[in-house]
């Protein structure tokens, strides 16, 4: 991007963002399900990723996303009404053993209906832990969603726990891993939710994939 375009961007995205926010419900199930009628953008990632952290970060809520609930208790998507122009969609986490002798769990069936069929679903966002890049858990999520052939974006978080240096080496490997998915951007974004870096540029991302102003 050009600097004047990175600039109409990232105000566009902050005048998104500065909009009311609002829950609009908890689905368990496909009947319980809002009418897709906004675009939809779903978070996406490993439990403690600091996904629910991001999600309140971008939207300047401490307490709208539950931060650290128990992990894999629930598989229910929560919707988040953006000034009624985008719905933050919060995917449960995945890769937690509900019990010590299971193993790593992916999502449940609801859940990859959810993927496959949700017209309005415009971009998945794929959280991944800076420090520790991909795992074979998050690859396995990545190909599920080129097979349900749902678009998305990987977003590293926790950027501020690396070093600038480690943090771009992280980028260059995870945008190469991601070249070789079909349906992955390929730009990665990094955000840190404490130190607040990259949230405007992510603002920015996703104010391009929500109703016109
Ligand atoms: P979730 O399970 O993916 O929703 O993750 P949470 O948002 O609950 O975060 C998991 C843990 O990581 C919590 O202890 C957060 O305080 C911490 N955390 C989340 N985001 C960041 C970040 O950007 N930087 C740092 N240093 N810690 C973070």
């Amino acid at each position: 991007m050009t600097a004047a375009a990175d600039d109409a961007a990232l105000a566009r995205g902050a005048r998104l963002f500065a909009r009311p926010v609002a829950f609009v419900t908890g689905a368990l199930s496909e009947e319980t399900l809002p009418a897709g009628t906004l675009p939809e953008v779903a978070f996406a990632g490993r439990s403690n990723v600091g996904k629910s952290s991001l999600i309140n970060a971008l939207v300047g809520q401490r307490q709208l996303a539950r931060v650290s609930n128990t992990p894999g208790r629930t598989q229910e998507i929560n919707f988040f009404d953006l000034g009624g122009r985008l719905m933050l969609v919060d995917l449960p986490g995945y890769g937690f053993a509900r019990a010590p002798k299971q193993k790593a769990e992916l999502w449940s069936e609801f859940i990859r209906r959810y993927l496959k069929g949700r017209p309005a679903l415009r971009r998945a966002l794929v959280l991944i832990d800076s420090r520790h890049g991909l795992k074979p858990l998050d690859e396995d999520i990545m190909t599920l969603m080129d097979e349900s052939a749902v678009n998305y974006q990987i977003v590293l978080t926790k950027a501020d726990k690396i070093t600038p240096a480690e943090l771009a080496r992280r980028r260059d490997e995870t945008a190469a891993a991601a070249a070789a998915h079909t349906a992955a951007h390929p730009t990665v974004l990094s955000t840190s939710a404490v130190a607040a870096t990259g949230l405007a540029e992510l603002r920015a991302a996703l104010s391009e994939l929500a109703r016109p102003e």
